[in-house]
């Protein structure tokens, strides 16, 4: 799994006193004691493990939560944030005297609808808090990023004094994994993140966007006394073709906290028993100097990877194969594209006709063939390029990789 060394093991308890090192909290909660007051614990020893936490979230402070909502999901499908660690933050914000605000930019669905079947909502509004509107924008700078150097994201984010993170740990279609810099995608409202694949019509290029996108977000809430903390959620982990429905929920009993996402990514991977080479956005951000990439400068708290051998989550499908150099060139050829790569393909005895996928397509590949409530989708090869945003937001699991093509697996 790893060529690196074991990283440092150290004791949670000794954190407040040891010199500052990029420094990654594991914290396990059992499956047969997964209860919310475990889950608490937990998130609350994590958090604080952090050291960021205590220094950044302080009286009168506005403390953005961003959850992952990527679609209409229950807790038990490992999609969206689990709504007990969202209510540990709140609980542990509150006690700091911060305010917290919750939120998140889902893909198509509606935000409200969300809330409401990942059973955040009910959490959020037991605490009495409102949920802000995301909609209006600001422009997001990124001075140290290789290609995409602005993003238009949501203001209500930007203006908060601290972002915490609140990604859920998922194997992804199209990154093969998603943990805390894939999650920051989130800030971008709803279908306007469809335009961003436009812009980057490939996996490769998408992985430099997130990592430009982790630089702006760091520049800016490390800045002038803001705050930056990240909290992975892989109590419920997604397994296979995540991040929405494709993917199949999976026990793993991990809460994982750090201000440095890329040393989260790191352990993360490694927690779910996967191939830290294959996370692209990772290796970019490690190469360019935007966190800790290397588990041999990280500080282990808490828990230990150890702790979690044996796991493998199941890879998405094509085992997030790249085709680089001149395969990479090769594939950039229309005529050449289909024999090389893989393209979404339709289980229609799932398929509801429920339109959302064509709705998401950022080109236009998605047509509907047929009548009425029993029309269903048809994917036109030559557009796609290959986003997977329509798998991500189908209510069903409906659509999903095909198979690499001999061609692709060649060269890949
Ligand atoms: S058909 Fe699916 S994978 Fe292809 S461009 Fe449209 S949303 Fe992306
Ligand atoms: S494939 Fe999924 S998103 Fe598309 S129409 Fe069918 S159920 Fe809806």
């Amino acid at each position: 799994m790893s060529d690196e060394h074991a990283p440092t093991q150290t004791p949670a308890t000794a954190d407040a006193t040891s010199p500052r090192r990029t420094r990654v909290a594991i914290e396990r909660v059992r499956q047969e004691d997964a209860s919310p007051e475990a889950i608490h614990q937990a998130v609350r020893q994590a958090l604080h493990a952090t050291a960021a936490f205590d220094e950044a979230v302080r009286a009168g402070r506005r403390v953005f939560l961003k959850v992952n909502l990527v679609t209409n999901a229950s807790r038990d499908e490992g999609i969206c944030t689990d709504p007990e660690v969202v209510r540990a933050v709140i609980e542990e914000v509150l006690a700091r005297g911060a305010t917290p605000i919750v939120g998140d930019n889902p893909a198509v669905a509606s935000t409200k609808s969300v809330l409401k079947s990942s059973g955040i909502g009910a959490v959020v509004e037991s605490f009495g808090l409102e949920v802000p509107s995301l909609s209006e924008t600001a422009t997001l700078r990124c001075a140290r990023a290789e290609r995409f150097n602005a993003f238009e994201v949501s203001r209500a984010i930007l203006d908060a004094d601290v972002l915490i993170n609140l990604p859920k740990l998922k194997t992804h279609s199209l990154t093969y994994m998603s943990m805390a810099m894939k999650n920051l995608f989130g800030l971008i409202p709803g279908t306007r993140k469809a335009r961003w694949h436009v812009r980057a019509p490939h996996a490769d290029l998408m992985a430099t966007l997130f990592a430009d996108l982790y630089s702006g977000v760091v520049d800016h809430f490390t800045a002038q006394g803001r705050g930056l903390i990240h909290l992975c959620d892989g109590v419920i982990a997604l397994e296979g073709d995540g991040p929405g429905h494709g993917g199949k929920a999976r026990f793993l009993g991990a809460i994982l906290a750090s201000s440095d996402g890329v040393a989260l990514d790191r352990v993360g991977v490694d927690i779910a028993g996967l191939d830290f080479k294959r996370l692209t956005t990772l290796q970019k951000a490690t190469r360019r100097g935007l966190g800790e990439g290397c588990l041999n400068n990280i500080e282990i708290t808490g828990a230990a990877i150890s702790d979690f051998a044996g796991v493998t989550l199941e890879e998405p499908a094509g085992g997030g194969m790249r085709i680089e150099g001149l395969g990479a060139r090769l594939a950039n050829q229309r005529w050449l594209r289909d024999l090389m790569i893989d393209h979404p393909e339709l289980t229609a005895d799932l398929c509801v006709g429920c339109r959302r996928c064509a709705e998401i397509c950022p080109v236009g590949a998605i047509t509907f063939v047929g009548e009425g409530a029993n029309a269903r989708p048809a994917f036109d090869k030559r557009p796609c390029i290959r986003c997977y945003c329509c798998a991500e937001v189908c209510p069903k699991g409906a659509i999903a990789k095909s198979r690499v093509p001999w061609l692709g697996r060649l060269l890949g």
